[in-house]
């Protein structure tokens, strides 16, 4: 079903240019189909040349973990559309090690790269449109596991940590200019790179009691669809007085407050 907004027929996104990071399966492919389902253009990313991509969506193979990917990625965007009224960091992820000191250097840096210094290149880039067109939207989405600090996931966790404090950092920043910024915060989603590395935490013979296992309040795991419902609420005009927030969309398995 298409989204309309105040019931005028219009799609609710129609006009709009978005780009989402990794869209090729998962919670971005699932942002994507959404997105170009209420009426946006849409820019998506992966590294593998894919075909996955969900049909309508324009691709750019890169990989947002280096400068030079950032810098395609804001090429392509730009050269597709000019600029970008949305923009959804969603390429992220992690592998599992024993334990916290178990964490290689370079699974580090490569971690803090994908998701973290992914999203601060490409906001670099790209932000400064929007500030001078005095709108647009960024989300970034981070990860419920953030305030669980599990060893076997420190690397990821502190870097979605910077994540969500670098967002409400750059809320306060383009709030002037009429640019909102925010996060989503996922629990437990049946995605392809959920799965493998659920899979590998197991054989890793961890502290399963460290990240729980059970199922959520609510009685199941997460569906991509359940986070894109989250980014296009944010995107949408029904959160134009939303910023600096940080959603968390985890069937009550981890609360705050
Ligand atoms: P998937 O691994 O299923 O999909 C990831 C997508 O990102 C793919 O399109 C992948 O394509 C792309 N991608 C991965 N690395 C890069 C890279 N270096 N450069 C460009 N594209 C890349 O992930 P999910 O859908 O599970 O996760 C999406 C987001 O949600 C992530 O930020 C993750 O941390 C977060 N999250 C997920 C949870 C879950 O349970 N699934 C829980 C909490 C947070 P390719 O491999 O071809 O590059």
């Amino acid at each position: 079903m298409t989204t309309t907004e105040n019931g005028s027929g219009t799609p609710e996104f129609a006009g709009k240019r978005a780009l989402v990071t990794g869209g090729s399966r998962g919670i971005g492919a699932a942002i994507v189909r959404q997105l170009l389902d209420a009426g946006a253009e849409v820019l998506t990313t992966a590294r593998s040349a894919t075909s996955a991509a969900p049909e309508g969506a324009r691709f750019v193979q890169a990989d947002v973990r280096t400068r030079s990917g950032a810098e395609a990625i804001a090429a392509a965007a730009r050269e597709a559309f000019g600029g970008v009224d949305l923009l959804v960091h969603n390429a992220g992820g992690a592998r599992p090690h024993r334990g916290a000191l178990d964490i290689p250097d370079e699974e580090w840096q490569d971690t803090l790269e994908l998701n973290l210094l992914a999203s601060v290149r490409l906001d670099a880039l790209l932000a400064p449109g929007m500030r001078e067109r005095r709108s647009g939207v960024i989300v970034h989405i981070s990860s419920a596991a953030v305030p669980v600090a599990s060893g076997p996931f420190l690397h990821y966790t502190a870097a979605k940590a910077a994540l969500e404090n670098y967002s409400r950092g750059l809320a306060a920043e383009l709030a002037p200019f009429g640019v909102r910024v925010n996060t989503v915060t996922p629990g437990r989603v049946a995605t392809p790179g959920g799965e493998a590395t659920r899979e590998q935490w197991a054989r890793l013979d961890s502290t399963p009691d460290q990240v729980s296992a059970t199922t959520p309040p609510l009685g199941r795991d997460g569906e991509p669809d359940d986070i894109a419902n989250a980014v296009l609420f944010l995107a949408s005009g029904r959160a134009s007085w939303l910023t600096g927030s940080n959603l968390v969309v985890d069937g009550g398995e981890f609360p705050r407050g």
